[in-house]
């Protein structure tokens, strides 16, 4: 499969570092003579760009950024150019806050679709394909993001956006899509719906599943795959820094490529903010080195994975991030797994079709940690269709073993029983400590 750009995705690690440090220093220079927000908070720390920073770990000085600070620059404050070369705004949505606020000029949006060109390419797309794209267009970058990158490698971009499956079907069936993009969720809503539809998958012209969006399982890709006939990479977008085209899977099916020579990654210990080693699984923070709108130093995504140093086969020398665990501020450990309570609802829910009410439940017995999940399920279920019960549980446990690795007890309970707090199932009890006295 053809490189994208080969002389930037194969550099060597000694120039890729030099390059990094290079554009790591004009981005500081500009962000601490543009940016009043990176100038207020470098002055504090007493932190000269041109003096005091000499190589890559001097960043480890700097404060992180976070999804709050970008809120409360609302709307233009963190932009490090003026208005009127911004060509591009869009947003990342906040739930109770304001909504984070990216510019991009116009050099921004070439590279940014040299970015998803590259990782595109690396998931197979050729400008022999026709690719449908399932994301929203709109204020958020997924969408146009896509789109961008894949018109820059020449392929026919069908920009059908989210929802309305039966006519992404149909469309996918008249117009001979051989790449599909989509949230790996979405991407098995599609399967299923075909199914029903009585599509039968191998009539059609798809090749290739690029998935985005949210965190995802082996077991999923092998579903997606098995189901659709196609071959399914993973990428990485983050709106903050730039939206799509941050790291993506090449064929080799393990780990997304970083985009190193535009984004320099750490991985940090969520609570203590340490900086950990390769390899180790923590808290993704990026660093932007070439954005010129919106330079972005040291976010913090909320992201877990980890960095995998390994030569990839491909040729590529970019390091490659493990697929993306879940979200730090959502995880419970249990058994040493980290496991994030409202993933275990998408798997319940494709069992039933609707989502049941749930908690998961920690305990501890000699020492060890058990995880339950208990599932609400109607009177008349519960009371009446012991042989239903049983079938019920088994299919739910082995579900959710595939998911996460580990056997849950299963228990059906009546309607109404699981504790409320203001209405709402917390999903989550740990009772570890007391089931330990
Ligand atoms: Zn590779």
């Amino acid at each position: 499969m053809p490189i994208w750009e080969p002389e930037a995705e194969c550099i060597s690690r000694d120039e890729l570092e030099q390059l990094q440090l290079e554009r790591l220093q004009a981005t500081l220079n500009r962000v601490y003579r543009n940016v009043s927000f990176f100038r207020r908070r470098f002055k504090e720390l007493n932190f000269r760009p041109e003096d005091d920073f000499t190589e890559l770990k001097d960043l480890e000085r700097l404060p992180f950024t976070t999804s709050l600070d970008i809120s409360n620059s609302y709307p233009y404050e963190m932009f490090a150019v003026p208005l009127r070369e911004v060509v591009r705004v869009h947003t990342s949505s906040g739930t109770s806050t304001n909504p984070r606020v990216v510019g991009y000029t116009r050099q921004d949006l070439r590279i940014w679709s040299n970015l998803v060109a590259r990782i595109l390419s690396a998931g197979g797309v050729t400008q022999d394909d026709v690719i449908q794209v399932t994301f929203g267009y709109g204020l958020m970058t997924g969408g146009l993001g896509i789109h961008y990158g894949a018109e820059r490698i020449g392929a026919s971009v069908l920009p059908t956006s989210v929802g309305r499956t039966e006519r992404q079907i149909k469309i996918m069936q008249d117009f001979r899509t051989t790449v599909l993009v989509s949230t790996p969720s979405y991407t098995l809503v599609i399967a299923e719906r075909m199914e029903r539809m009585k599509v039968d998958p191998r009539r059609l012209s798809l090749k290739y599943s690029i998935c985005a969006g949210e965190p995802w399982t082996e077991a999923m890709r092998r579903e997606i795959e098995e189901r659709l006939y196609v071959k399914a990479t993973d990428n990485y977008g983050v709106s903050e820094v730039i939206g799509p085209g941050v790291a993506g899977e090449c064929l080799e099916q393990n780990g997304m490529h970083l985009q190193e020579d535009h984004f320099y990654a750490e991985v940090i210990d969520p609570i203590s903010g340490k900086v950990l080693e390769p390899g180790a699984e923590g808290e993704v923070v990026i660093t932007t080195l070439k954005k010129e709108a919106f330079p972005m130093i040291r976010y913090r995504t909320g992201d877990l994975s980890r960095i995998m140093t390994e030569r990839c086969p491909c040729g590529r020398t970019f390091r490659r991030m493990s697929r993306i665990r879940g979200r730090c501020d959502e995880v419970v450990v249990i058994k040493g797994i980290n496991i994030i309570p409202e993933r275990i609802g998408d798997i319940l829910e494709q069992i039933k079709g609707e989502r049941p009410i749930y908690q998961l439940v920690a305990t501890r017995q000699h020492h060890q940690d058990q995880l339950e999940i208990w599932v609400e399920v109607t009177e008349q279920f519960f009371f009446d269709k012991m042989r239903e019960q049983r079938a019920l549980v088994d299919l739910m446990q082995q579900k959710v073993t595939n998911f996460i690795g580990i056997t849950p007890r299963i228990k059906l309970v009546e309607k109404g029983s699981l504790e409320r707090d203001g209405g709402v199932v917390k999903l989550f009890a740990d009772r570890r400590e007391v089931s330990h006295a």
